[in-house]
């Protein structure tokens, strides 16, 4: 196996001697062409990703969509070319006491990439999902370990970006898949003295393990691994009041789609003691007993979801409200349960996300102690605030102690669905993510690929295109300090 992954990530090392230099206009082309290329699969990738996962055709075409959506929108992004963040700053030979150097920076390749491809989104998050087409776009060839509970989606897939390598007349290996299930597996190649970088999404224990071993190199990498998330949800005196039935059904369909397995999932719903309070619970048990049970992703999703809801459920002080038994294995009926924040304070456990249709609500006296147990949640990818605008008028302390705990805040809507945007933040602090200072979703998903570098006093003819005193490409540089698309 070692000769093998050496060889691998060596290949990976002479692809990205050459393809760090491709011009934005030509990975535009590579990656309008793998989405091309997965489109061309046709029926055949929708129904494997269908039964390998047990989700639903009509999940898999919006996720396809998305999933080509990325690729291009990628491609756009690095022909247009001002994501390098050019900046020139030049000489000033008479300066005092000492002359000002020419120097100029920008973002380039930080090398060969690995990606863990995620269970949860066989398309959109793995083979060629967002942190693959990123790190393609930023000019890092990619290694993918594909997630073994997907292996023919996943096959499918990467054939399609090898086509698209061959169309484009690029190096055969900028993209390499790995198929396998051991530990040992990602340990070697996330500790390859090749590897610069890792993308992860997936499980708390295995994003730090991974995290870990990429600090225990003798060089270490950055891990971006978007781990866990309960998603708090702030529900406001009026929004319960007035919106109850209309938010019920919104959150119903939130906790239960996907059978759950979405990283946005609203975990956790925090309300202050009231009969609005108790009447919104009510109603969305009852919406809740009306999204029948599906089957999960795979066996070990289904265990961790069964064993994490029973220490919930049987703990102390945690009322199950709604739960109905699936027969089926695999299958996940939805749960709502109620705590007291009292409980809940004393019982780090209950903090832990439960990855599946499941939902805990979290009873608080008063606004002070629901407050105190916001703030008290670790690092969340989001954070909701339900409330009229009479209630965001008097609570808009929250949204500064929001800033504190998740890395996008939501109003009046669910977490889940994640739209791809230049304003995208997916990511938060830890445990969501090991570097909140990023996002794996979105188009500064690309800034974890690069790093930047500085020339100074470097003659024209020898600089990259961005930074050269006539700007061809028309991007927009920041020149002594100001913004523009002009040459120095
Ligand atoms: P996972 O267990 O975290 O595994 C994801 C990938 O990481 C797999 O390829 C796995 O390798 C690898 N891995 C895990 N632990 C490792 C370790 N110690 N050393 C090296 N590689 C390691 O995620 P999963 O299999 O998708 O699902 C398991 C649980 O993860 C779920 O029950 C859920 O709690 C959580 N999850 C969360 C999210 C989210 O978005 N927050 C998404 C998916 C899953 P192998 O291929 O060898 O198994």
């Amino acid at each position: 196996m070692i000769n093998e992954l050496n060889k691998i990530m060596e290949q990976a090392q002479e692809a990205y001697e050459s393809y760090q230099f491709v011009s934005g206009k030509a990975k535009k082309e590579f990656l309008y062409c793998i989405a091309d290329q997965i489109e061309e699969i046709g029926d055949e990738l929708i129904h494997t990703a269908s039964e390998e996962t047990n989700l639903p055709i009509a999940r898999f075409n919006g996720e396809r969509a998305r999933t080509c959506a990325q690729l291009k929108a990628f491609g756009d992004l690095v022909a247009e070319g001002t994501w390098v963040e050019a900046v020139i700053d030049t000489a000033l030979a008479d300066r005092k006491p000492f002359p000002k150097p020419d120097m100029r920076k920008m973002s380039v390749a930080l090398g060969p990439v690995l990606v863990f491809g995620a269970s949860n989104f066989p398309l959109a998050y793995s083979t060629a999902g967002g942190d693959t087409a990123s790190a393609l776009a930023a000019g890092c060839p990619v290694v993918i370990k594909g997630h073994p509970s997907h292996p023919k989606t996943s096959a499918l897939v990467a054939d399609a970006v090898k086509k698209a390598l061959t169309q484009c007349g690029l190096h055969p290996f900028i993209f390499q898949h790995i198929e396998g299930s051991s530990f040992e597996l990602g340990r070697i190649l996330t500790q390859h003295p090749v590897t610069a970088g890792v993308g992860f999404t997936g499980s708390l224990i295995g994003g730090r393990a991974i995290y870990d071993y990429a600090q225990n190199r003798e060089v270490p990498i950055p891990v971006f691994a978007e781990m866990g998330s309960t998603n708090p949800v702030i529900l406001l005196k009026d929004a319960l009041i007035h919106k109850a039935a209309e938010m019920a059904k919104a959150f119903a369909a939130s906790i239960t789609i996907g059978v759950g397995q979405f990283c946005t999932n609203p975990g956790i719903m925090l309300g202050i003691k009231s009969s609005s309070l108790n009447h919104f619970t009510s109603l969305l048990a009852i919406e809740l007993s009306m999204v029948p049970a599906y089957k999960m992703l795979h066996d070990g999703i289904y265990n961790n979801y069964t064993t994490a809801l029973d220490k919930v459920l049987f703990d102390k002080g945690v009322e199950t409200i709604y739960h109905a038994h699936a027969e089926d294995p695999l299958t996940a009926s939805p749960v709502l349960a109620r705590v007291s924040a009292d409980t809940f304070l004393l019982n780090p456990e209950l903090q832990h996300e439960v990855f599946g249709p499941f939902s805990l609500i979290i009873v608080c006296e008063n606004r002070i102690q629901m407050i105190n147990v916001w703030k008290k949640l670790k690092g969340q990818l989001t954070t909701t605030i339900m409330g009229t605008e009479n209630d965001l008028e008097i609570n808009k302390d929250l949204v500064d102690i929001a800033r504190n705990i998740a890395g996008r805040i939501v109003f009046n809507a669910v977490p889940t669905g994640v739209e791809v945007g230049n304003a995208t933040v997916h990511g938060g602090p830890y445990p969501s993510s090991t570097d909140g200072r990023f996002t794996s979703v979105g188009m500064d998903a690309i800034k974890r690929w690069v790093r930047p570098i500085c020339f100074q006093d470097c003659p024209d003819s020898l600089l990259p295109d961005e930074l050269k005193d006539f700007n061809s490409l028309n991007i927009f540089r920041k020149i002594n300090g100001e913004y523009s698309r002009d040459n120095v």
